[in-house]
């Protein structure tokens, strides 16, 4: 009985942990349904496992958290004031791979959007970023 019941109690946990991993890639995948534009998410094919992936044009969506990715002057990425250093290192850190991970999908043909989490709330906004990135617009 235990096992049955912790069983389900981690699989109601991970269902959570997906959930609230899905909600910036649900907005990008509802602005891209209603674009009508086919696309994959999660693509663990690729360097850096985009988040959005299209595959004709090829284009390469991530959608960064602010805070982690660093986003300038944004005011969800300001750093605590305490341990000031140790957040700073994992903040470049992080953008350093981003960077590297955006070259090596350039290499490999794909174009690459950046969508801040902040932003996905302007759904005009993020309509026509997809659209630009997907060459749609000249
Ligand atoms: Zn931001």
């Amino acid at each position: 009985v235990t096992d049955v019941f912790s069983r389900r109690k981690r699989s109601a946990i991970m269902s959570a942990v997906r959930s609230s991993q899905t909600g910036p890639e649900r907005a990008v995948g509802a602005a891209l349904r209603e674009l009508g534009v086919q696309f994959r998410t999660n693509a663990n094919d690729l360097e850096g496992c985009p988040d959005i992936v299209l595959d004709e044009p090829r284009v390469a969506v991530f959608v960064h958290g602010c805070f982690w990715h660093g986003h300038a002057g944004c005011a969800r990425a300001s750093l605590p004031k305490s341990r000031r250093s140790f957040w700073t290192a994992k903040v470049t850190a992080n953008r350093m791979r981003d960077r590297a991970v955006t070259r090596r999908l350039r290499r490999q043909g794909y174009r690459v959007a950046t969508l801040w989490s902040c932003q996905l709330k302007n759904r005009t906004w993020l309509r026509r970023r997809l659209l630009a990135a997907a060459r749609y617009l000249s």
